[in-house]
């Protein structure tokens, strides 16, 4: 058999390499991947968010079958229905304007950038700047790097002039400052990522919402991560009562596929003119053909209220495990199947129960080191739920004795 953890090392730049786990894929069937000795991973991960239907779900399977009999890409140039009915749907689901559809999140937030801009020379020309949370993460190419407020992250790298305005998250002062200084937009991911798995509180959300509406500033809300059923609701945002004028949507959208975009409210959908923005590939047939088939999953066949009672179970657990192991768990965050175990004690912690899980065939994320971060499937089962518990229960208790 090859050594794929070799040749990767010889071929790919080692941009991953230290969270590379040794585990070659080679198949993966609803909660599960399986490596190529044929063991069994229950997926806690889904690929950093995207596999929110688990894997080779039948319906993405017959939708990519069906539209890949059809047609794999046409081009901007003709009516394209698999993504005008995609559009439709996400439009109506949200704020009901109009979406321009991209390839990924940081291309999502760099049209986000660029309308931004659209809306400062067209309607608010003497207003300035993009208010944006310290430790928010928006993407990595250069434009939406910029916004992405994460030390070691955007340093070595030269950053585009536009103007932001960066302020602590949860803290209103600070916003109501910000919002002083006549910006053009907020944006923000309404549970922080990467960042370590915070969920910005409602009244902070609401208080963001009334502030950006009296002084005609852009509430944007990056739900790249968050979106898609993720947090128990389609958008998180719909948690708090709030209606931003700009979604940012990305990671489970295309049921697996490269997909993102941005979607605006009915009154700033034609901002972008003809020829302000594009590219090439988006929005993949392929990919929409796969975003209704999710949304047909999620809304359709019930899997988002069904999730809310699973994430509820596994919520019940881990507050359970916290209280019997309070030295070892210093808080447990997020919201639904956006969950993070922030550990506390010997720092290497999370990444020695990461290793021991994988070997007792469960994949998990690790962030910010101490966070041990579920984005399980949406098709997660009360059993799997179990099973996760026991087992890092057992990992845990064990850290206790190493
Ligand atoms: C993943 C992510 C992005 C970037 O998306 P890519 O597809 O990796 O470019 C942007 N914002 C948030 C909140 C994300 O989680």
């Amino acid at each position: 058999m090859e050594n794929w953890a070799e040749l990767d090392r010889r071929y790919l730049m080692p941009t991953y390499s230290s969270l590379k786990l040794p585990i070659a894929i080679e198949k993966g069937e609803g909660n599960y991947l399986y490596d190529t000795e044929g063991k069994a991973y229950l997926d806690l991960f889904t690929g950093l968010a995207v596999n929110v239907v688990g894997h080779s779900h039948p319906k993405i399977v017959r939708a990519l079958k069906e539209q890949g009999e059809r047609f794999l890409h046409i081009s901007n140039v003709y009516l394209n229905p698999p993504a005008i009915r995609l559009a439709k749907r996400l439009s109506d689901l949200t704020i009901g304007g109009k979406v321009f559809f991209t390839n990924s999140g940081a291309e999502a937030s760099e049209a986000a950038v660029k309308f931004i801009h659209k809306y400062q020379q067209k309607k608010a020309p003497d207003r300035e700047g993009i208010v944006v949370l310290k430790k928010g993460f928006h993407g990595r190419t250069l434009g939406a790097l910029k916004l992405t407020r994460q030390p070691g992250v955007y340093q070595d790298f030269p950053l585009p002039p536009y103007k932001i305005i960066e302020i602590e998250p949860g803290n209103f002062e600070e916003l109501e400052e910000a919002i002083k200084q006549k910006p053009l937009a907020v944006l923000m991911e309404p549970v922080l990522g990467s960042a370590g798995i915070y969920p910005l509180p409602e009244d902070y959300l609401q208080k963001a919402e009334e502030l950006c509406k009296t002084n005609h500033v852009l509430l944007c809300m990056d739900e790249i991560q968050t979106g898609i059923g993720r947090t128990g609701t389609l958008f998180a945002y719909e948690q708090a009562g709030i209606e931003p004028d700009l979604i940012l949507f990305a990671k489970g959208v295309g049921g697996g596929l490269p997909l993102g975009g941005i979607i605006s409210k009915p009154d700033l959908s034609d901002l972008f003119a003809p020829g302000d923005h594009g590219t090439t590939f988006a929005p993949s047939p392929l990919s929409s053909a796969l975003g209704n088939t999710v949304l047909d999953i999620l809304l359709e066949d019930g899997l988002l209220d069904r999730s809310r009672q699973v994430s509820s179970c596994l919520w019940g657990q881990l507050t359970d495990l916290k209280a019997s192991c309070n030295h070892l768990i210093e808080d447990i965050r997020g919201k639904g199947f956006m969950t993070g175990i922030v550990l506390k004690g010997n720092p290497e912690n999370a990444k020695t129960l990461r290793t021991n899980l994988l070997n007792d065939g469960i994949l998990i994320d690790v962030t910010q080191k101490t966070i041990i971060r579920l984005l399980p499937p949406l098709t997660l089962t009360n059993t799997d739920v179990d099973r996760f518990i026991e087992t890092f229960k057992k990992h845990l208790l064990s850290l206790d004795k190493g």
